[in-house]
């Protein structure tokens, strides 16, 4: 299952971080979503609660930003965000499909709004 695995990383990068900052409690993370990642933030929570029991991080508060989009077109150079595909369908291999607003072309490379990253956690020692 994709939120998972997406989890499990997650979990390990947050329990490293607070490892190293010698925290007694994690009371906050706030994690970042791209608008194009095929994440379901409710989905991924789940699975982060289970990964985090008994740990400094059971009763952590999660706060979820997302990033927005950006292409950038092969075909006629431009760059910035893009309107969600139309039918709303997003492979979680290959990403959104998506169309250059400008030439309308698909030969389109995506800058960013695929990522599902730990921004920042708040502990307390
Ligand atoms: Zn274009």
């Amino acid at each position: 299952m994709h939120e998972a695995s997406i989890a499990g990383s997650i979990v390990r990068s947050v329990l490293s971080a607070a490892a190293e900052a010698k925290a007694r409690k994690v009371e906050t993370v706030v994690l970042e979503f791209g608008e194009w990642s095929a994440f379901q933030p409710e989905q991924v929570e789940f699975w982060l609660r289970i990964g985090f029991e008994n740990t400094p991080a059971a009763s952590a508060a999660f706060e979820f930003r997302t990033v927005p989009g950006r292409i950038r077109c092969r075909a006629c150079g431009t760059e910035g965000p893009c309107p969600k595909p139309e039918n709303g369908a997003i492979d979680p291999f290959i990403g959104p499909v998506l169309e250059c607003p400008s030439c309308g072309g698909s030969d389109v490379e995506i800058m960013s709004g695929r990522e599902a990253v730990v921004k920042s956690i708040r502990v307390k020692k």
